[in-house]
């Protein structure tokens, strides 16, 4: 009898270790940037765990206030002085994003144009929704003065403008910007599997376990997903929809990616999918393809972004071969997949 509680006694708690040892799933929602984040680590000690997602978090909260166009901090600060023609000392928290911006804002012939703060406040998607369209005379006047991000003059962390219209808002990257600085961050600590993930847009990193981390790409007109991915290895999936920030005026929905060549909404783009391994130029070249509309393949040439998909606002559905080629379709689609891509002649 003793034996055989022995035995159990042994069999029970090889039982548990073996629970303890398998690895875990580390969680952590929160909001920040004007949206829920959640980060997950996967097979990390659990130590480890906690004090990064700790850690991370409140990173996150840092990066809220330093990179906001219009609550009180460094890019406030910086927009002042551009507005005053004067020139400002960035602090490093700021300084870094703002080359790759005016890279990303070049190679997007200026699609991504983060120096448009002026237009993205006028039609007021920061603040509450609204009932009334902004004037056409105050839209001109601001697209009359042009400002782009290459009016900017940058001496190290000194910066200037050329031009007293540029106002930086960094709502079309920064979220890009974020996940690859935490996800440095992950790798430094030894974490070699995890999702960052900014309101539906990610990187992710390793895999959990033997499976790869698939990723659902939402569906811009239902609930749920349209489509998934297999993540491999390390790779950045961003999208940018017309469903994320929009009011309706007389029964026409006006979203927030704006075209900087009409001051409005961007047109027949529902949502723009794309999958890079860097999460800035991911992030920029979702907001630059929505609003190339379709000369998208001609931008994501020059972006040097491979895998896109497009689902229009007719309905059909677009994509390079590269993308077609790894998405797994989750609802039946009404009419045959567009392949568009980078030889195209357009
Ligand atoms: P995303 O969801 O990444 O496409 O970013 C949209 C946000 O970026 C908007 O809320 C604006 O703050 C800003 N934005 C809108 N249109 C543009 C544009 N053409 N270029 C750069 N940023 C933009
Ligand atoms: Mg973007």
């Amino acid at each position: 009898m003793k034996l055989l509680v022995a035995l159990i006694y042994v069999i029970i708690s090889t039982l548990l270790t073996a629970c303890t040892d398998t690895p875990k799933d580390y969680q952590r929602e929160f909001f920040a940037m004007g949206t829920l984040i959640s980060v997950q680590l996967y097979d990390v000690p659990e130590a480890m765990a906690e004090r990064t997602l700790n850690e991370i978090e409140a990173d996150f909260q840092a990066m809220h206030r330093d990179w906001h166009a219009w609550e009180d901090g460094p890019l406030v600060h910086l927009n002042q002085a551009l507005a005053a023609g004067e020139s400002f000392a960035m602090p490093d928290v700021l300084a870094p994003l703002i080359p790759p911006a005016i890279a990303l804002a070049e190679q997007s012939d200026h699609l991504f144009n983060p120096a448009l703060g002026q237009l993205f406040a006028l039609w007021g998607f920061q603040g509450n929704a609204r009932d009334t369209l902004p004037a056409k005379t105050a839209i001109d006047a601001i697209l009359q003065q042009q400002p782009r991000m290459t009016d900017l003059v940058l001496n190290g962390n000194i910066i200037a403008s050329t031009n007293p219209a540029v106002q930086i808002d960094l709502g079309g990257f920064a979220k890009g910007w974020a996940v690859d600085l935490v996800i440095e961050k992950l790798r430094a600590a030894g974490i070699q599997n995890a999702i960052v993930n900014t309101g539906g847009d990610l990187r992710a990193i390793g895999s959990h376990g033997k499976r790869a981390w698939r990723i659902g790409i939402r569906h811009p007109e239902q609930p749920g997903a349209i489509a998934a991915v297999d993540i491999k290895d390390d790779e950045a999936v961003f999208t940018s929809g017309n469903y994320e920030r929009y009011f309706e005026v007389d029964g026409i929905r006006y979203h927030h990616i704006l075209d900087p060549r009409t001051g409005r909404p961007a047109e027949h783009t529902a949502s723009m999918t794309v999958i890079h391994p860097n999460g800035a130029s991911a992030d920029a070249a979702a907001t630059a393809l929505f609003v190339a509309g379709d000369d998208w393949p001609r931008i994501a040439r020059q972006l040097a972004i491979a895998d896109v998909l497009r689902i229009r606002s007719d309905g059909a559905i677009e994509a390079t071969a590269t993308m077609a080629a790894r998405i797994d379709w989750l609802t039946s689609q009404d009419s045959a997949l567009i392949i568009r891509g980078y030889n195209e002649a357009n």
